[in-house]
């Protein structure tokens, strides 16, 4: 098979892989123009220090031993396989970086023979990229659950970052859609991974740590299940990104699946979840009840503010950081700065505006000297019933989320 062949085939099929972050917008294009917001091949990630870097995103091969309900290479799919060699994954990204397409390559696989022996393909197409080539790139390999600790460590050496996809919240969820995969096993390899990471050497290993991915409404759990499996990766093995993937049925659809694709505005509130369980000190019980998904008609920080009305007003220049983090339309970026400002002076409405604090959102919640507070805690109550229980056009710009208009 042509090099070329292999490169659309294998590109298309890491596409569904998102713990690669790349854009989900999808836009119509003018026939004379150009440019593609779903095109595969290229995506877009995030080093630690906060810059966007491309990423050649490909599998080393589609074959694989499993049979994962969800997943479009799955062994029982009749999609067209192909496989690189090593050689071919090296020359591809060498010269995608040398015409500055890309700063970085993210390989993922289906699993070959093993777990150890997928890993090994991998880490040797890194080792040659880092030693021989001199790469000094960006690269993100699978980290295949299963694999020996020794062949992590060999990972981690030549990867910046590295993902075990959970794939799914539960066990109970993954008996039904992929009977091979365990969560033990997953959880076990990350949390071998967080310990490689921290041993003290001349470098530092794997700096921009691990990430995963859980695919959405493939089966009935609930939001509150994925966000309480969220919180345990975060917390317990110190994940940097858990990515939602809202499930479509591929071309090759599994009997046991949904036929209709789950709306992205699900996976949009699960990432906004996601932030306050980061950022923002929230408990998963707090954002939504067991068993419950969140609502779609508003932002979750905004409907906690809705059902814990007697925390509010919050005093702008009284209020301890945990309370203004609670304020909606207030963003950690700016907590910081009311805390820095009012150790010098008082905080004014004024300054919120300075600052690009969206007040229609954020004056009702806060009481503020010279501002009518009260009055606006009144206005607390009818908030509620301003908005409209409907779909939100994610991608309109200067759309308020709360209010639905411009
Ligand atoms: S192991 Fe990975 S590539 Fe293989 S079927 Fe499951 S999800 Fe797909």
């Amino acid at each position: 098979m042509e090099l070329a062949q292999k490169l659309s085939i294998l590109a298309d099929a890491a596409k569904y892989d998102a713990s690669c972050s790349s854009s989900g917008a999808k836009r119509t294009r003018p026939t004379d123009g150009f440019g593609n917001t779903t095109g595969m091949g290229i995506c877009h990630s995030y080093t630690p220090d906060g810059r966007c870097v491309s990423l050649l995103k490909i599998l080393f091969t589609n074959r694989c031993i499993f049979d994962c309900a969800y997943c479009v290479n799955r062994l029982s799919s009749n999609t067209p396989r192909a496989s690189f060699t090593v050689a071919e994954v090296v020359r591809l990204t060498v010269g995608f970086y040398r015409r500055n397409t890309i700063e970085g390559l993210f390989l993922s696989s289906g699993i070959i023979k093993s777990a150890d022996y997928t890993m090994e393909q991998l880490i040797e197409v890194a080792r040659r990229l880092r030693e021989e080539e001199r790469f000094g790139g960006y690269i993100h390999l699978k980290a295949v659950a299963g694999a020996s600790k020794e062949i992590l460590a060999r990972a981690a050496q030549v990867a910046d970052r590295l993902s075990a996809n959970i794939e799914l919240p539960t066990q109970k969820d993954l008996d039904t859609l992929a009977p091979a995969k365990t969560i033990v096993e997953t959880e076990t390899t990350m949390d071998q991974l967080h310990n490689i990471s921290q041993t003290e050497g001349p470098k530092k290993l794997m700096p921009a740590g691990q990430s995963t991915q859980m695919v959405v409404g493939a089966t009935a759990a609930s939001d509150a299940s994925v966000l309480d499996t969220s919180n345990r990766l975060y917390t317990s093995h110190r994940l940097r990104r858990v990515y939602y993937t809202a499930y479509s049925p591929s071309s090759q659809p599994h009997a046991a699946l949904p036929t209709k694709p789950v709306g992205l505005l699900r996976e949009h509130r699960l990432y906004q979840a996601d932030w306050l369980l980061r950022f923002y000190q929230f408990r998963v019980d707090e954002i939504v009840q067991p068993g419950q998904n969140l609502a779609l008609d508003k932002d979750p920080k905004l409907a906690w503010a809705l059902s814990n009305r007697a925390f509010f007003p919050v005093d702008l220049n009284r209020a301890p950081r945990e309370a203004l983090l609670r304020v909606p339309g207030l963003g950690t970026t700016n907590v910081q700065r009311v805390l820095s400002l009012r150790r010098q002076r008082t905080v004014t409405v004024d300054d919120l505006r300075h600052m690009r604090v969206s007040l229609k959102k954020t004056l009702v919640f806060l009481e503020i000297p010279g501002d009518r507070s009260a009055v606006r805690h009144l206005d607390i109550q009818s908030l509620e019933d301003r908005v409209k229980p409907r779909q939100l056009n994610l991608f309109a710009t200067g759309q308020s989320a709360l209010t639905g208009q411009v």
